[in-house]
């Protein structure tokens, strides 16, 4: 009683001896299989083939019941060839996926595992995430959280939602759970990229302030360096541009020489406190107040505080890292560092 579709071991298997072993499947249908080939590539059935038989002459049957009889017969092809087409996982993959867990193949788990990972939907995203965490699949289980997570919209109005919140209000819990760390993960994520992003365009901007003192940009350059006749734009200059006017302000402000607080040049005071506190060259650095803050910390008349401390060390840092992601393309960057540059980011550490 053999299925045209179940047989196909029996091709693979033409150098093979005769087949002494048949697999039942749903349907009635066998497979002729190799009871040596079948044990090797799986303990558990290596298990059910060396249990001791009632009668020595009767046939030898493994049922494999509850999955369609095609994954079976692609199950047995994997445990004969180690491979399996990827349209045989695309169309059996759940099945496959429980076949290799019950009857302990790895290889093909891990495959089922990727191969149903990337096939999820709003639909199925539920059910896969039951039979993951049933298949003790951990990478799987992960992939649905986090399709749910990201598709939490459209999976709420599935039919699977629904049921599940009826049978496994646990299961509910355990995703919205997920959910609720997911998103404080993200968030903690974008705050860490926003500071970083901060820390790197004040590495910048150091690197600026020194070049611009010692060899002089576009409009702002040390006295006794002679602008050049067409002066053009150096390669930081989203960063310098801004540097220069705040240079600008600084020398001509008012209301700092009135006595006046000046958001605008209290950032240019921080400026220049954190290249002093970076400097490692004050005899020959040409950074305005770099010597003198430098004094002022040693006379400890400005403690540099745990807080301030910190700051230069992340600067630092960040500087060591941009210099290792070089790889990020340089427009983007630059456009991002225009775009904060503008803004007032800085002014929570400038204040
Ligand atoms: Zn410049
Ligand atoms: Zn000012
Ligand atoms: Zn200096």
């Amino acid at each position: 009683m053999e299925h045209s579709n179940c047989n196909s071991t029996s091709s693979s298997a033409s150098e093979l001896p005769e087949p002494d072993i048949h697999i039942l499947t749903s349907g009635g249908f066998r497979i002729p299989a190799h009871s040596s080939i079948l044990a090797m590539a799986s303990p558990v059935l290596e298990n059910i083939i060396e249990q001791p038989r009632k009668h020595r002459s009767s046939e030898r049957v493994i049922p494999i019941l509850g999955v369609p009889c095609d994954a079976v017969s692609a199950f047995v092809d994997y445990l004969y060839s180690s491979r399996c087409k990827e349209e045989e996982i695309a169309k059996y993959g759940i099945h496959l996926l429980v076949l290799s867990h019950v009857y302990s193949v790895p290889q093909l788990k891990q495959r089922c595992s990727k191969g149903v990972s990337q096939r999820l939907t709003a639909e199925n995203a539920v059910d896969v995430l039951q039979l993951a965490r049933l298949c003790d699949a951990p990478d799987l289980y992960i992939k649905c959280m986090k399709y749910i997570a990201a598709h939490f919209k459209s999976v709420e109005q599935t039919e699977a939602w629904n049921f599940m919140q009826d049978h496994d209000p646990w299961l509910e819990l355990e995703i919205l759970q997920f959910i609720d760390e997911d998103e404080k993960r993200k968030r903690r994520m974008r705050r860490h990229m926003k500071e970083q992003n901060l820390y790197l365009q004040l590495s910048e901007a150091m690197v600026c302030l020194q070049h611009i003192c010692t060899e002089g940009c576009t409009i702002v350059g040390p006295y006794d360096v002679k602008p050049a006749k067409k002066p053009s734009p150096c390669n930081k200059y989203a960063t310098c541009h801004g540097v220069q006017l705040l240079i600008k302000h600084f020398a001509l402000c008012k209301t700092r020489v009135n006595g006046g607080g000046c958001s605008r040049c209290n950032r240019m005071w921080q400026l220049l406190r954190l290249h002093s506190s970076i400097c490692d060259q004050p005899d020959s650095c040409r950074v305005p107040l770099c010597r003198q803050f430098k004094v002022k910390v040693q006379q400890q008349k400005m403690g540099d505080d745990a807080k301030w401390k910190l700051l230069v060390k992340k600067v630092l840092s960040a500087k060591a890292i941009a210099s290792l992601a070089l790889a990020t393309p340089k427009r983007k960057r630059e456009d991002e560092l225009r775009e904060t540059m503008d803004t007032h980011h800085q002014e929570r550490f400038m204040e």
